[in-house]
């Protein structure tokens, strides 16, 4: 007898065999975008083209965007446990199908044959409540016989989720849409931060799955294994919480241990607090994989981990109620620990320098004052401590690492407005790319204003770290912004470098009466950090900016609304960017990847960590600039503020459009309003550009 799922992966085998045979295998197209917001404007666009209704298409999400079953908080702490308790059968008998979930049962009745021919997720769930029938395993059961799988890139990227979603990308078409970030997200997604709280949690649910009696022995093997591991994994933060030196092991070569440990700070307790954390640092990789070796926890028990983490990790995702009282963040810190040690001992860690290990001591005080930003000593500060945490994070630093694995796919193409500047694409990620595209902007000539704010005629003002601690630069940035709401009708966009700035100069302007200005000019809204406060601010600027008055959003690089949001037409008119936005220097991440870069700049081909932070910039800015003008018909400006842009090398890697529209275009306060090159000079036109454009239509 040939079980179901046999049959199909026989029909599955023969299938791609005999189109091997006859020469036209088809390759699955997976094309993978940052959101679900993206994937469905993606969707919009296939529909229009010949392809819809040709080829089969899915698309796939998590259960917290499909899930249609009702989910009771106070029962299950995510959707995933709730999930995986569900679906397992709960009868035997005729209908062995049957579980606590419905819609699962019912799963197989969402299929190609009853979705349209282009279908995004809103769609994919409302058909699946129509149908009573899941949307998330629906759509994943799709996606086995789907021509295009559209689905958020980090599924595509990330080892752990292609792997428990079973993407074979072998053979496969590869799109990664707005791959501008696409370093970073690979180097995020091989990095892991552990906390010690995280594995205390998890040898709580594996000591109560451990008292359980499971027919299969192997499983009971398994669970001791993984306590005995995150028990050393526990000993170890205990050890270095108490004092770091006693991490180090029980070497028996006292001189070796003193050489290399000598020009390190011992304690975690002595390095100095900043906003609340304190780092330690390992300089060298070898020395922190010595801990782990000294402590039972390194590569030569890592085969055991990783066997025991995959077996309890597949029977958590395929038969979760046998390990009752499991919860998906145990799962989800298994499989992170097993990918990122993985890659660090991988080749008899002949390649561990491509990590940075360091322990981060996280402390919430007594009072509500925080400690000064530096120079803590330790004893006002043990005073301070009320509650202290200690996460290990292993900073991962290549992200060729993680792309290497892609390269099983038949193409890989990676698609951006703004990759520019392309130089280091390629040796960052390991990847040739023969083909490269980089056509022109769209947009006439005409209809696009570039230019910057170099300063007022009293002088150059620099928006750099330094700059924006002077109150002549505040007071003529907030002048600056009034003008450009006075000028710009309908929606202005205001990029800043962080939010501590926009905090500060809200602060100010509030005082000096700014404020009051500028709401009564436009609607003006903050970017939030969180998710659903995002989702409210943005209704609402959306809703106000189409008004006479229009809005002004001020936002952060690197945020929300930089990263792929699309403002068109009304939506912004004007984009303002202040300064030019370099990563945290002191970001532990920022300055370890640095130090990498300088360290193989010929070995690997790396720009040099100065040159890199600069292309990091150039990301982020060009990406805020791409906000407006988003289509042939579109118009808009762009104001950089900043007195470097004078010089050639703060402009060398500014988008080719940018570039091109801004030429010499540099002006002061004055001349804003008063160049026949100025944004005032433009607006005006537009407005009769506009006016012509209304009657025609
Ligand atoms: S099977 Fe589908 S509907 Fe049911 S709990 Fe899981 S994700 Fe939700």
């Amino acid at each position: 007898m040939v079980g179901s799922r046999n049959l199909y992966e026989l029909v599955e085998n023969l299938r791609v065999c005999t189109s091997i045979f006859v020469g036209s295998s088809l390759p699955t197209i997976y094309y993978g975008a940052r959101t679900h917001t993206q994937i469905k404007q993606v969707v919009k666009e296939f529909k229009r083209t010949s392809y819809c209704g040709m080829v089969k298409m899915t698309l796939l999400s998590s259960r917290d965007k499909s899930c249609i079953k009702e989910f009771d908080r106070s029962v299950w702490s995510t959707r995933n446990d709730m999930c995986r308790a569900c679906v397992k059968p709960i009868r035997k008998g005729p209908n062995k199908e049957n579980t606590n979930c419905k819609f699962y049962d019912n799963r197989t009745a969402l299929n190609h044959g009853c979705m349209p021919a282009a279908f995004d997720l809103e769609d994919l769930v409302e058909i699946g409540r129509e149908k009573e029938a899941c949307p998330y395993y629906g759509a994943r059961a799709m996606a086995k016989t789907a021509h295009i799988v559209f689905c958020p890139y980090n599924y595509l990227i990330d080892p752990s989720i292609r792997s428990s979603l079973s993407i074979d990308l072998t053979g496969a078409v590869v799109i990664i849409d707005e791959a501008h970030n696409i370093e970073g997200i690979c180097r995020d997604v091989a990095s892991v931060d552990i906390t010690q709280l995280q594995i205390q949690n998890a040898i709580k649910e594996l000591e109560t799955v451990s008292q359980y009696r499971f027919a299969n022995q192997d499983v009971e093997y398994y669970i001791d294994g993984l306590l005995n591991t995150l028990n050393s994994w526990n000993y170890w933060y205990e050890t270095i919480f108490n004092n770091l030196r006693g991490a180090f092991g029980t070497f028996t070569n006292i001189k070796l241990q003193k050489a290399r440990f000598q020009n390190q700070t011992p304690l975690i307790n002595q390095q100095p607090v900043n906003n609340n954390e304190a780092v330690y640092k390992w300089q060298q990789t070898a020395d922190f994989v010595d801990t782990l070796n000294n402590h039972n926890i390194g590569y030569v028990q890592y085969a055991d981990f990783k066997r025991n983490a995959e077996s309890f990790c597949r029977r958590l995702r395929e038969d979760a109620s046998t390990l009752y009282g499991v919860t998906q963040a145990t799962g989800t810190l298994l499989e992170a620990m097993d990918m990122a040690l993985g890659f660090l001992f991988r080749e008899h860690c002949q390649y561990m320098d491509d990590f940075k290990p360091a322990l981060v001591k996280h402390v919430a005080g007594r009072t509500s004052a925080p400690p000064a930003n530096t120079g803590w000593r330790a004893s006002q500060f043990n005073d301070w401590v009320s509650k202290e945490s200690l996460t290990l994070s292993l900073i991962c630093l290549n992200s060729g690492i993680v792309m290497r694995a892609l390269q099983s796919a038949r193409c890989i193409a990676l698609a951006s407005g703004t990759l520019t500047p392309l130089i280091s694409l390629h040796s960052e990620l390991e990847t040739s790319f023969p083909h490269r595209v980089s056509p022109n902007h769209v947009i006439p000539e005409d209809r696009v204003w570039i230019g910057t704010l170099l300063g007022d005629a009293t002088g150059d003002i620099c928006y750099n770290a330094t700059g924006v601690n002077s109150p002549r630069a505040r007071q003529a940035l907030g002048a600056a912004i009034l003008r450009v709401c006075r000028l710009t009708p309908h929606g202005v966009l205001c990029f800043l470098p962080s939010y501590s700035l926009l905090d500060r100069l809200i602060k100010e302007w509030q005082e000096t009466g700014l404020w009051h200005e500028l709401n009564q000019l436009k609607n003006v809204f903050c970017e939030r950090r969180s998710d659903r406060d995002h989702e409210e601010t943005m209704n609402d600027f959306y809703q106000t900016v189409g008004t006479p008055k229009g809005a002004l959003l001020f936002a952060v690089y690197r945020g929300k609304v930089s990263e792929g949001m699309d403002f068109k037409d009304q939506q912004a008119r004007a984009v303002i960017c202040v300064g030019v936005p370099y990563p945290n220097l002191f970001d532990t991440g920022v300055s370890a990847k640095m130090q990498y870069n300088d360290k193989y700049i010929k070995e690997k081909n790396l720009l040099t960590g100065k040159e890199w932070l600069r292309v990091q910039a150039y990301r982020a800015l060009n990406q805020a600039v791409g906000r407006c003008v988003r289509h042939r018909g579109d118009w808009g400006a762009v104001l950089l503020v900043d007195s470097r842009y004078r010089q050639e090398y703060y402009t060398e890697h500014l988008s080719k459009w940018v570039k091109r529209f801004l030429g010499n275009n540099h002006h002061t306060y004055e001349s804003l309003a008063t160049s026949p090159n100025g944004l005032a000079a433009f607006m005006q036109k537009m407005k009769i550009v506009e006016e012509e454009e209304s009657l025609k239509t």
